[in-house]
């Protein structure tokens, strides 16, 4: 039953036109909801700051309890009233019913949002505690792209992992997943944050062998202080090579320059990752918009950023 159009607003390529245009990748930032007010605040300010820069999409991760959720809701309603970018609403199954996950898919729907990032979410506590169905919810992201596509019109995003599913290190599992929750009604697929292109051309080419057609947007996540490189890396299994540590730990005792660096990095594997085909880069911005927007500039310089002049501003 389709209760919901995914039809973007006239004159706006749907996300699946954009990832199908294969001269012009495209450019989206994800936040997380903040804890208090204050946090609201500053993402409010970096989102309408980044709307200068003419992204493609927005979206702004599920948290797992209650009083984060309505945050989540809160910040893409704002998203989705105050900027020009598609607003893609997240949800995770992780301690919902079926009911409760089918109540906020209605009230995305009522704020006009027209694409869910599908997936299981960790339990509270995060990626480390082990994962627990909840008794009248479900297994995983698979049913639940499988439940928004039985029951709405959202266009569905999924998660992909170059570095493979921490869980289970298992590549073919991984490549598997995709195609079954392109077969459940999935139509693209954005990956964990990764510091080697090669582990995304990798999986690009484990996914293709089995059939799965789904466009993967890469998510890179710009490091701008040292204390986040180990953090990022246990907590979504992301490998961290020598040649990026080795380069920040350099100049570790000069914020301004491990920044420099950070972006410097991520410029790279950006380039990488767009020379290689890749449709799309997905920044996870932690809510702030300077590293983003130097690394946009970046690429625009090295002409790897083809929007048209219209979409873009140098913010
Ligand atoms: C772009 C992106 C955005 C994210 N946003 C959020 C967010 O907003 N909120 C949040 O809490 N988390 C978020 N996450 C993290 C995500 O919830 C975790 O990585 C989670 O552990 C896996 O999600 P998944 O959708 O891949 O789950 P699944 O596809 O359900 O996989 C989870 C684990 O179960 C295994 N598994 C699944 N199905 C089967 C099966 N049929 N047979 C055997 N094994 C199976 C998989 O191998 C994997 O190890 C995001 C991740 C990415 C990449």
């Amino acid at each position: 039953m389709s209760l919901v159009s995914s039809n973007p607003a006239a004159g706006q390529r749907s996300i699946t036109e954009l990832l199908a245009d294969p001269g012009r990748p495209t450019f989206s930032f994800e936040f997380f909801p903040p804890a208090d007010e204050a946090g609201m605040d500053v993402l409010r300010q970096t989102i309408m700051d980044l709307d200068h820069v003419g992204p493609d999409w927005l979206s702004v991760t599920y948290g797992a309890s209650g009083a984060t959720r309505d945050r989540t809701i809160s910040a893409t309603k704002f998203i989705k009233t105050q900027t020009r970018a598609q607003t893609v609403g997240h949800l995770t199954c992780a301690s919902q019913s079926v009911d409760q996950l089918l109540e906020t898919l209605s009230s995305y729907r009522a704020a006009d949002v027209k694409y869910i990032l599908a997936i299981r979410g960790d339990m509270p506590g995060g990626p480390t505690v082990p994962w627990v169905r909840h008794p009248q919810g479900l297994a995983n992201a698979t049913e639940l792209v499988r439940l928004i596509a039985e029951n709405f019109d959202f266009g569905i995003g999924v998660a992909a992992f170059p570095d493979l599913h921490p869980e289970n290190r298992d590549a073919d599992l991984d490549a598997r997943l995709l195609l079954a929750k392109q077969e459940a009604g999935a139509s693209f697929a954005v990956t964990q944050l990764f510091f080697d292109a090669d582990a995304y051309f990798r999986l690009v080419d484990r996914v293709r062998a089995m059939g799965c057609t789904l466009p993967i947007v890469a998510g890179i996540q710009p490091v701008t202080n040292l204390a986040q490189i180990n953090r990022f890396a246990a907590l979504s299994g992301a490998e961290l090579p020598e040649r990026v540590t080795s380069r920040l730990h350099a100049v570790g005792d000069d914020p301004a320059a491990v920044r420099a660096v950070g972006v410097e990095i991520a410029t790279e594997l950006s380039a990488d990752l767009l020379r290689g085909g890749a449709p799309g880069l997905q920044f996870f911005t932690l809510n702030r918009s300077r590293a983003t927007s130097a690394i946009l500039a970046n690429l625009r310089r090295l002409g790897l950023d083809r929007r048209t002049p219209a979409a873009v501003s140098d913010g």
